[in-house]
């Protein structure tokens, strides 16, 4: 039986050793963002552009997070039914990647081609003239009282600090709070257990002309089959070329009683993902008129973990406020997109099996700041899947729309930080406005 969702602390063995060594402080800036995720990028591009001296740290080679290094190639929850929901940021990389022809509309959830995606973040970032750090990693962060004053990351170039006035944490596993000591709590209510995560797999030599449009085909034949991998339905897209040579990327691999804050459970989805891929492979080969030829041609280079740690912060979204639709005075950014949540200890069911859910939500529902803010550090914005929010809440918030969002907020929020030295002491309303000049969407907009 897992922890409840309690505060937890690391089990650190009985046998411990202390490296008394020096630090250099090789940077200073004025904001430091921790992971390049949707939400990271917004933040630091954001942040840059309002004239602030930031350095964006990332541990794998590309910006984009799950969507890019994750292989996912998806962002959705821009708009409801009967609403627009994102604007700002999101909206913007989305136009860009459909003139560049790296975004297709008229599949079920759009899809993204992740190395033109990559690309345009990279030029967001340059132009915007924010310091990336790639191949580097935060290990740990200091702070005096209640104030974070450095970042400490190792790289090839060793282990060193960088010194900040705003520091943005967008790991996803809100790992720079937590360094920090701020309070976390992890998992559904009854047992502490997350969503399951998935190893995004990539099947190239797929032939266009035969392979089904209508998904449902697909779904027909993998439920007629005995199933090796824990998933009771498909969920494949097409990425935006045609030919004798598509691209089909399944989000199928699932891995269940799974923690993506532990590296031997990190190292268990890789090993069970790539056999998992072999199996869908064969699947596809086997039954899927159109696959015939099909090999893999990736898998994520980051797996896919849906949910950790949620940082407990002045105010914690709960899922009466998603259902709700709900605002807040202090409304920064909106989320329309459905409770979806993935089976923390069983296969991953279709819509409405038992554990597995996806349920509509009717209105969009404002997140206010106050869930981006910690409670025990004044200088420390969490964006990304890490937020302020109930087990539940976060199933809705965690679509990349809503995490782009917030980070454009955080990243907004920096300069008017820059005055009071305190998160929790600007002045909102100038933020709001900032952030509807930069197109983002704070009130309800109906279509
Ligand atoms: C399989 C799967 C399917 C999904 N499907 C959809 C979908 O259809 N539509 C949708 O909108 N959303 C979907 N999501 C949700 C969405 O992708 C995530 O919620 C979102 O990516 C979270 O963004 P993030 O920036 O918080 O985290 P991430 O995207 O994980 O980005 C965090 C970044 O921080 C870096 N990092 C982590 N720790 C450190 C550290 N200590 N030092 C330096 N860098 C660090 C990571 O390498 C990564 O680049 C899906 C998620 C998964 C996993």
């Amino acid at each position: 039986m897992k922890k409840s969702n309690m505060t937890q602390k690391n089990n650190y063995p009985q046998d411990e050793i202390s490296l008394n060594r020096r630090i250099p402080v090789t940077g200073n800036f004025d904001v430091v963002v921790a992971g390049a995720g949707m939400a990271g990028v917004a933040a630091a591009v954001n942040a840059a552009q309002s004239g602030l001296k930031t350095c964006l740290i990332e541990y794998f080679g590309k910006p984009g997070g799950i969507p890019v290094s994750g292989g996912l190639g998806v962002i959705s929850g821009f708009d409801s039914q009967a609403e627009h929901c994102v604007g700002g940021f999101a909206l913007e990389i989305r136009e860009e990647m459909s003139e560049q022809g790296g975004f297709i509309p008229d599949v079920p959830r759009g899809a993204w081609d992740a190395e033109k995606l990559s690309s345009i973040l990279l030029r967001h970032l340059h132009e915007a003239g924010v310091t990336v750090y790639f191949y580097t990693q935060v290990i740990d962060a200091l702070k005096k009282r209640d104030h974070a004053t450095h970042v400490i990351m190792a790289s090839k170039s060793g282990i060193e600090a960088l010194a900040a006035k705003v520091f943005i944490d967008d790991t996803g596993d809100g790992d720079l709070a937590v360094m920090l000591g701020c309070r976390y709590e992890k998992g559904r209510d009854s047992d502490g257990l997350t969503q399951s995560a998935t190893l995004v797999v990539k099947l190239g030599g797929v032939d266009a002309a035969q392979a089904p449009r209508d998904l449902r085909e697909i779904n027909q034949l993998w439920t007629s089959k005995p199933r090796k991998v824990p998933i009771d339905h498909t969920v494949v897209n097409y990425l935006p070329y045609t030919g004798p040579c598509t691209v089909a990327v399944l989000n199928m691999p699932h891995f269940i009683n799974f923690d993506g804050t532990d590296k031997a459970e990190l190292s268990r989805a890789r090993i069970e993902g790539t056999q998992q891929a072999e199996e869908l492979l064969e699947f596809f080969r086997n039954e899927v008129p159109g696959f015939e030829n099909a090999h893999i041609i990736d898998t994520g280079m980051q797996i896919g973990v849906r949910e950790t740690r949620r940082i407990v912060g002045n105010y914690t979204l709960t899922e009466e406020d998603v259902v709700a639709g709900r605002d807040s005075d202090d409304t920064i950014a909106r989320g329309c997109a459905p409770i979806d949540i993935h089976n923390p200890d069983r296969p991953h069911g279709n819509f409405g099996s038992p554990g597995t859910e996806h349920l509509v939500v009717s209105k969009s529902y404002g997140i206010p700041y106050r869930c981006i803010t910690p409670k025990s550090i004044d200088n420390l914005f969490v964006v990304g899947r890490a937020i302020s929010a109930t087990h539940r809440a976060l199933a809705s918030t965690r679509y990349n729309a809503t995490c782009i969002a917030l980070g454009q907020a955080a990243g907004c929020a920096c300069r008017l930080v820059m005055e009071t030295a305190n998160t929790n002491n600007i002045d909102v309303p100038h933020l709001q406005q900032i952030l509807r000049e930069r197109g983002a969407i704070i009130e309800r907009i109906k279509k």
